[in-house]
């Protein structure tokens, strides 16, 4: 397989369970058993890692920027391992160009790590995912966690990877 160099990952529904439920509280959520291990892998591994996520719950009132870096510190402090977030506030109606299926924010991942799009692989649930990540001419992998099994049907006929969880990763890059 492809030699990446660089890892993006979605969060909700790729790292942690989602969290609809709970969505005003954050302390609600909960990483999934699977997603530290892979992470602290590919950390001590050398790969640079960073968290691409869209949090609509900050334009709509339920929490702000703050609240997000105080999950963020904890998820990283429960994984072991220093990610980068990059994060879209907005509401969908907003029109903003980060929000995924917008590619600023992969963009920004990249010139941030100085890797180019083509050694790049992005991770995640969603059809937003696989469309900010082809826009930008990075190559995605489904994970079949979250809403996986319905971006799958969604997306059916186009070719694609797709691993059960974020640990399959490990055994696809190695
Ligand atoms: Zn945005």
């Amino acid at each position: 397989m492809k030699a990446y160099k660089f890892f993006l990952f979605d969060r909700d529904g790729t790292l942690n369970y989602e969290n609809r439920e709970y969505h005003r509280d954050l302390s609600a959520v909960r990483p999934y058993p699977f997603a530290g291990p892979i992470l602290r892998g590919l950390d001590q591994a050398g790969y640079p890692l960073a968290v691409v996520t869209n949090q609509s719950g900050v334009a709509r009132g339920y929490w702000d920027e703050d609240d997000l870096r105080i999950l963020h510190d904890r998820l990283c402090q429960e994984w072991d391992v220093q990610l980068r977030f990059y994060i879209c506030p907005h509401h969908p109606e907003d029109g903003c160009s980060c929000r995924k299926p917008g590619t600023q924010l992969l963009e920004q991942a990249l010139h941030d790590r100085g890797v180019a799009s083509q050694d790049s692989l992005m991770i995640g649930d969603s059809v937003s995912d696989f469309e900010a990540a082809n826009r930008a001419g990075i190559d995605f992998a489904l994970v079949l966690t979250g809403r996986g099994h319905i971006t799958q049907a969604q997306l059916s006929g186009t070719p694609m990877t797709v691993l059960d969880t974020v640990a399959g990763l490990w055994e696809y890059d190695h």
